[in-house]
């Protein structure tokens, strides 16, 4: 299918998406921390064939100074698009809606992070869209949240996002690109797990109260699932980064498979037998 063809359907008759996907469904989703050498942190994200990566530097000294803030470092996000990212050459100069993401990002990650503890500082993030397939603004935030954990920033909590939207009339979660150009609106959300404060709340599209309210609650429910996934990134590149803990840890392991198989023999552990099997 070209991608300027409207396909006939959406959803199909057995309730499916385009990509086979249940309506509540997430796409694939790959995260990696400390993917950039240069930066002080960093992060990629692969959902479905959406692909971007993020680099964060800082706190650093502010240029130009005039931007300094006295109670606080300056959260300067900048979002763009690769040329290359989407079928028809892109513009190489920032377009309105570049602009608009970088400064929706700022707005939905600063309440996740001590900035107070840098005064007049600027923490950078720079967002690089390498292949836009939909969801690059909810992306780009999980992204780049988890970049700012790597480069040791400060924060309350990590920042997961997703857009829900309406397809062939009917809620979805995390649109691909022809559901985002086709379906009958989005809602991009991002929230502070713990509190369910929502940090990103936009709307695009015609929704009725009750369908807003239950895109909430299924974009929750999506951002939840992607807080676990940028744990696990994290976790996974704090333990390369410290080999000699994880050998330690590698060791007591030993242990407590020694242990495990004395339980067996006991016949105590069948169950983790089966898991580590697995
Ligand atoms: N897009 C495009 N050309 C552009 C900008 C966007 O083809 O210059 C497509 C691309 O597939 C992108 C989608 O439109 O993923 C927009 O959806 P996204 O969620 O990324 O951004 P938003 O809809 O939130 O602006």
């Amino acid at each position: 299918m070209s991608p300027e063809t409207r396909p006939d359907f959406l959803i199909n008759p057995e309730g499916l998406r385009l990509d086979g996907r249940r309506p509540d469904e997430l796409r694939k989703i790959e995260l990696e921390c400390g993917v950039l050498k240069t930066a002080d942190g960093s992060a990629s994200i692969r959902q479905g064939k959406t692909y971007i990566l993020a680099a964060v530097y800082g706190p650093r000294e502010l240029h130009p100074r005039h931007l300094a803030l006295n109670d606080r470092a300056y959260l300067r996000c900048v979002y763009r698009m690769a040329t290359f990212s989407v079928p028809d050459r892109k513009r190489a100069a920032p377009s309105r809606r570049e602009r608009e993401i970088s400064m929706v990002m700022g707005n939905a990650l600063e309440p996740a992070l001590f900035l107070e503890e840098f005064p007049k500082a600027v923490v950078d993030v720079f967002i690089q869209v390498i292949q836009a397939d939909g969801g690059t603004r909810c992306a780009s935030i999980t992204a780049a949240s988890l970049a700012l954990a790597d480069a040791g920033i400060p924060m309350r909590s990590l920042v997961p996002a997703v857009a829900v939207g309406k397809a062939d009339g009917k809620l979805v979660l995390d649109l691909g690109d022809e559901e985002d150009k086709y379906g009958q609106g989005d809602i991009p959300i991002a929230i502070i797990p713990r509190t369910e404060e929502l940090t990103l709340l936009q709307q695009d599209g015609s929704f009725t109260r009750e369908e807003f309210l239950e895109a909430i609650q299924m974009g929750i429910t999506g951002c939840k699932y992607i807080h676990e996934l940028q744990k696990d990134a994290l976790k996974r590149a704090y333990a390369k980064r410290a080999p000699e803990a994880s050998e330690e840890e590698e060791e007591e392991d030993v242990g407590t498979e020694y242990e495990d198989d004395l339980e067996t023999d006991l016949g105590e552990s069948e169950y983790d037998d089966e898991e580590e099997d697995e």
